[in-house]
């Protein structure tokens, strides 16, 4: 496994991280103990959860992930989240320093830990300066409760002014940004990666298959495979499965068997070609979805190839301005 620095930080990370935000959910119990150490087993160190995962049982998949780590805790890195809503009211989310101490210190009991090793923001708190957040997270760095700091869901000009205001205070700044980003998705191209880049930060892409559009086991027109997660939930079936998107699938496919790849590979390896992505943080259900996805990240696109999909599925246009 390739392990990657996260952006300009000293933070390595396998270049396949395990998304957590199936735990607890579509994964019980008895699937995180089998997951979580197959996935250690097959060198994958990042593992990206939240306080606020999975939809619905909040701090469920941190409670099992701290569980099927044990002892191995200390040989993987931990992501997780804060800002998401845990709670009823206005109190129990969001960046303030009242609810950062007592967010950070749910996550490192529910994940059975001393340290978080990145601790990201979820979503952006326009209700809160963004001074206060980065203060307050900055004490958390300085008390050895959390090593890294991350931020998601940032615009672009959101992550040029925290990394101004950490700088001008001289503390500690977001090493990398999370947002959605694909083969299918890819507006974090526009302003949010650049913006990530420019600042030496790592960017995390989530949704990197698309929930499992693109790791071909759909067809169009053919029954959808039984349990899958676009199967069971119309609102990614809302989401991915469009007319357009399967033209640019089927594309996209038709590109990698004449290659002698696959949907999946080109899914993870392209992504890894991507300036400033650190780790595709995909989920998984199953050891065997693991074993693929590693196997997965090993084809190094061509120039040629990366124009190819370019012209398969570009980056849409930005309406001009006269
Ligand atoms: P994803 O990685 O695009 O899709 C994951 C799904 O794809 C799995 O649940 C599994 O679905 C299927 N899959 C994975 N590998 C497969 C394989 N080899 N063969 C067949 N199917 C496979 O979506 P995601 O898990 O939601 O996103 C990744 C991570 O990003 C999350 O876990 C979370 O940590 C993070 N995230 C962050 C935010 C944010 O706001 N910061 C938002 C969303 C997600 P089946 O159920 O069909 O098996």
């Amino acid at each position: 496994m390739q392990l990657r620095n996260l952006g300009n930080s000293g933070l390595k990370v396998s270049a396949v991280g395990l998304g957590c935000n199936n735990l607890g959910g579509r994964v019980d119990r008895d699937g995180v103990q089998r997951l979580i150490p197959a996935a250690i087993d097959l060198g994958i160190t990042l593992f990206d959860t939240a306080d606020s995962y999975p939809v619905g049982k909040p701090g469920l998949s941190e409670e099992l992930l701290g569980d099927a780590l044990g002892a191995r805790r200390k040989d993987v890195v931990v992501a997780t989240k804060f800002a998401n809503v845990m709670g009823p009211g206005e109190m129990m989310r969001g960046g303030s320093r009242r609810w950062i101490v007592a967010a950070v210190e749910g996550s490192l009991r529910r994940l059975k830990t001393d340290w978080i090793d990145l601790y990201q923001m979820h979503f952006p708190d326009p209700a809160t300066p963004i001074e206060e957040t980065l203060r307050a997270l900055d004490d958390l760095v300085r008390h050895g409760k959390v090593r890294y700091l991350g931020c998601s869901n940032f615009a672009g000009w959101q992550i040029a002014t925290a990394r101004a205001v950490s700088r001008e205070l001289g503390i500690n700044a977001f090493v990398s940004d999370q947002d959605e980003y694909s083969l299918l998705v890819r507006e974090v191209e526009r302003e949010i990666v650049p913006a990530a880049a420019a600042n030496g930060m790592g960017f995390l892409p989530y949704f990197p298959l698309a929930s499992g559009f693109l790791t071909g086991k759909y067809k169009r027109n053919s029954p959808m495979p039984q349990g899958a997660r676009i199967t069971v939930a119309k609102i990614f079936q809302d989401n991915y499965l469009t007319d357009e998107n399967w033209a640019i699938v089927e594309r996209l496919e038709d590109f990698c068997q004449t290659r002698g790849h696959t949907l999946l590979e080109l899914a993870f390896s392209w992504l890894l070609s991507r300036p400033a992505v650190a780790s595709v943080i995909a989920g998984a259900t199953k050891p065997e979805q693991l074993h693929a996805n590693v196997a997965a990240a090993d084809w190094t696109l061509t120039a040629e190839e990366l124009a190819a999909v370019d012209r398969i599925s570009p980056l849409p246009k930005t309406k001009k301005i006269h």
